[in-house]
């Protein structure tokens, strides 16, 4: 359901927008033979025009199989550099070119390369959020989904590095009885949630399930009874008999978790401060009239130099044959 199917209307400084957003960006997709692929964070309107809504993995699956010619993606930098890597010949669309992920940054590749360096008989799996350079330079990519089921893949006595995130790496750990290298990598947002205020909410709730993404702090996971991927939480919520959860993730999911489940109740988990930092300020930068002239105009567009793409393709494919 279109939630402000005719608010869209205004002047930008790329000229007018039309009055039905909606319908315009409904004949663009016919147009160009587009797909829209969208994140669980995105805005409600943007998950309600969309394709295709998943997680990163289920987003990576969705761009290997598509027969568009150009993929429009409402997520951040790194997904839409996913798409790219698995589709050479399509055009693919990022909304706002500025929609990185802290995560993805606290990573870069020149100190990245000399980490893999000081490690050589490593192999390196690394989390799908991270840039093209850092997928070249992995062995095997990963999401929240499959990271545990593909490090068990792995024979034990195989030393691993594991980047770029610090909190999946020890939940991996932990799932696993593994020792990983860990690149000390962290996302903004699943490092703001307030493990004193989970516990208030728990007593203020005593209903409530507290369910949790592994990007966050142990402090914050060990008062989860249910951990995972964001599609793994949306289906979890569905399942479950419990009427009320705190959700410990980008609050962009609870869209979805109404939709499923409409009588049950979803709080989101509070960030440390009064402000609405548990929001990915990357993911929100992308809104519906943005998604609408990137289809008009065909851009900004992504690109890759063909030897990052071919390199970062091969641990893409290992990560998807290991986890079908
Ligand atoms: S929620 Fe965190 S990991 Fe996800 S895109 Fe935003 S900054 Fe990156």
């Amino acid at each position: 359901m279109f939630t402000t199917a005719l608010a869209q209307r205004g002047k930008t400084e790329q000229g007018d927008l039309p009055l039905d957003l909606f319908t315009a960006i409904e004949t663009l997709k016919k147009e160009l033979n587009a797909v829209i692929l969208a994140h669980y964070y995105q805005e409600p309107d943007i998950q309600d025009i969309a394709d295709f809504i998943g997680d990163s993995l289920q987003l990576a699956k969705a761009a290997a199989h598509t027969n568009a010619d150009v993929i429009v993606f409402a997520g951040v930098h790194f997904m839409a550099e996913t798409a790219k890597i698995l589709n050479r010949d399509k055009m693919v669309l990022l909304p706002d070119l500025n929609a990185g992920c802290s995560l993805a940054d606290s990573c870069p590749p020149e100190a990245f390369a000399a980490f893999k360096a000081a490690h050589p008989d490593h192999l390196v799996v690394s989390y799908i959020n991270c840039s093209a350079d850092i997928k070249a330079m992995s062995d095997i990519i990963c999401t929240s989904s499959n990271a545990v089921k593909i490090v068990e893949q792995i024979p034990k006595d195989q030393p691993i590095i594991f980047a770029p995130d610090r909190n999946l790496g020890r939940y991996v750990m932990e799932k696993t009885g593994r020792d990983l290298v860990l690149w000390e990598g962290s996302c903004v947002v699943h490092e703001t949630f307030s493990e004193k205020k989970i516990v208030q909410l728990k007593m203020a709730y005593p209903q409530a399930e507290a369910i949790a993404h592994p990007e966050c702090e142990t402090s914050v996971l060990r008062h989860a009874s249910f951990i995972g991927s964001t599609a793994a939480l949306l289906n979890y919520c569905e399942q479950s008999p419990s009427q009320e959860f705190i959700v410990a993730t980008e609050p962009g999911i609870i869209h979805q978790m109404q939709k499923r489940a409409p009588h049950k109740r979803f709080i989101p988990a509070p960030p440390l401060n009064n402000c609405a930092c548990n929001e990915c300020p990357f993911m929100r930068l992308n809104t519906l009239e943005k998604l609408y002239w990137a289809m008009k105009n065909r851009a900004p567009e992504i690109s890759l130099p063909e030897n990052i793409r071919e390199a970062a393709l091969r641990p893409i494919q290992r990560m998807l044959e290991m986890s079908a």
